[in-house]
């Protein structure tokens, strides 16, 4: 899976319910910022990601399809993901 240059930053706390569902991640322009939070940040990434791709998509639209996607993620594409997340840059903190 081929992801096109976005920023990511680890943010200290996005955490948030809407609608009885956690927010965990949020995009603006080419930034994807992740909450360390979350069950899941590569998971997450991926769906900010959709959003990225997809701006049109209805948030359940963007749900679906990132279950769907996360499901056909080879090992080595879940441990690319992973690495990503490792090289993001810290919100607020050093060299960000
Ligand atoms: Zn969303």
């Amino acid at each position: 899976m081929d992801f096109p240059i976005a920023r990511l930053l680890w943010a200290y706390h996005i955490r948030h319910k809407t609608k009885g569902v956690f927010t965990l991640g949020e995009i603006t322009g080419r930034t994807i910022r992740l909450d360390l939070h979350g069950p899941n940040p590569a998971k997450t990434r991926l769906h900010e990601y959709l959003h990225l791709l997809h701006p049109s998509w209805s948030e359940t639209r963007i749900r679906r399809e990132e279950a769907r996607r996360w499901r056909r993620l080879s090992w080595l594409d879940k441990t690319r993901l992973y690495q990503r997340l490792g090289r993001a840059r810290i919100e607020d903190g050093e060299g960000a």
